[in-house]
């Protein structure tokens, strides 16, 4: 942590915020281990890229760049209303979904507040609520050796952990980094415990991904839970990570308080169109979804013959447990031109997650790593 004097003046929560690591940029590691032809499996991006109806769609939307946006993303909003079947009240869109979740702990969150959320859960969720100032109340995730979702949120502790003064749960459905999921059952669990004075966050980045059938739509849980918000985005299965476009859905109630603090034009003119244009592309998403199917396969099947442990995962990456500290095979993989996640910051030292690229991208990640020395110490 700094000490330089300036760190004293800042508000208490931010004096001891680490901030957020990115996955390495291309550039960087190029200049750092003077390697070209990078394959970059980091950030859990959609290597495809967006369908040619969403960069038309783009280069459209540069016909206005000297006017302000709809700060209210409207037309995007009835768009977004039609495509989940609720109103355009319910709707907020932000900077990137995180974007929301970070107006969900300014709305809600004080010093004297707690929130709750897993200790391997998306690390968004303890950086806004640290800013705030309000307590972070991380609770165990089920074991490494859960028969099926290892390392994934645990309901009941969820549950547990929750105080008094908890104001805001958050979960990840899918996790990421673990890939786990919750169903509809454990969900209800977790909001019929929480009361009216707790918002509960689902945060769905991923669920566009998910094809397994047993997996739950958050959006139809609202009707039940006024306390519910459901956060999607366009970074992940949309190809649109670049642009920052997410958005959050509750009940109207909601959504007002939220767009108190909103900043007043916090999306670009530019990501609404390209967001209005990606809801019309299904089988772009579906395309996506099943190469996604394919690659998850063709990571999972390469690295288990390596005699690597690799976690299950509904997503678009893999968890793997090396079984010894993960560092020195991250480093050894940025010199082969691999950039993938270490994970320490998540309190995985012994992790590096993996995300699903073109399969050529996956095939370089699996001959690099043939080359290391993999056996636990
Ligand atoms: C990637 C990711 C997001 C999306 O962030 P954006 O700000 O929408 O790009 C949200 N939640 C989780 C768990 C993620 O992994």
């Amino acid at each position: 942590m700094s000490s330089h004097p300036l760190t004293s003046l800042a508000a208490p929560g931010i004096a001891g915020l680490s901030p957020y690591e990115p996955g390495q940029p291309v550039e960087e590691v190029a200049r750092a281990y003077g390697v070209q032809d990078i394959v970059k499996l980091a950030s859990n991006e959609n290597p495809l890229g967006p369908p040619a109806s969403v960069v038309a769609a783009i280069a459209d939307a540069t016909h206005n760049l000297m006017r302000y946006p709809d700060g209210g993303a409207f037309e995007l909003k009835e768009r977004l209303a039609k495509h989940h079947g609720v109103a355009v009240e319910q709707l907020i869109v932000g900077n990137g979904s995180n974007d929301v979740l970070a107006l969900v702990a300014e709305t809600f969150l004080t010093p004297d507040t707690s929130a709750v959320f897993d200790a391997h859960a998306f690390i968004v969720y303890s950086l806004v609520t640290q800013a705030t100032g309000a307590t972070a109340l991380r609770c165990t995730s089920r074991a490494s050796h859960h028969p099926t979702q290892p390392l994934g949120h645990d309901p009941e502790r969820l549950i547990a952990t929750a105080r008094a003064d908890t104001r805001v749960v958050f979960i990840a459905n899918p996790n990421n980094p673990t890939g786990s999921w919750l169903t509809e059952t454990e969900i209800r669990g977790v909001l019929d415990h929480a009361g009216p004075e707790t918002i509960v966050v689902l945060d769905e980045a991923y669920a566009e991904y998910v094809t397994e059938p047993e997996y739950p739509d958050g959006v139809a849980l609202l009707q039940d839970y006024p306390n519910l918000l459901v956060t999607r985005t366009f970074s992940k299965i949309y190809s649109l990570a670049g642009l920052r476009v997410g958005y959050g859905i509750a009940r109207a109630e909601l959504i007002e308080l939220l767009n108190r603090v909103r900043q007043p034009f916090n999306t670009s003119s530019v990501a609404q169109a390209a967001a209005r244009a990606a809801l019309d592309t299904p089988e772009f998403v579906a395309a996506a979804r099943a190469a996604n199917g394919a690659g998850l396969a063709q990571l999972s099947t390469g690295l288990r013959g390596l005699g690597l442990s690799v976690l299950p995962s509904v997503a678009n990456f893999v968890l793997v447990d090396f079984g010894k500290p993960a560092h020195g095979i991250y480093e050894e993989l940025l010199r082969a031109g691999v950039i993938v996640r270490p994970l320490g910051n998540y309190g995985l030292p012994n992790h590096l997650r993996i995300s699903v690229g073109l399969p050529a991208e996956n095939e370089r990640l699996l001959a690099a790593l043939a080359e290391l020395p993999l056996a636990a110490a």
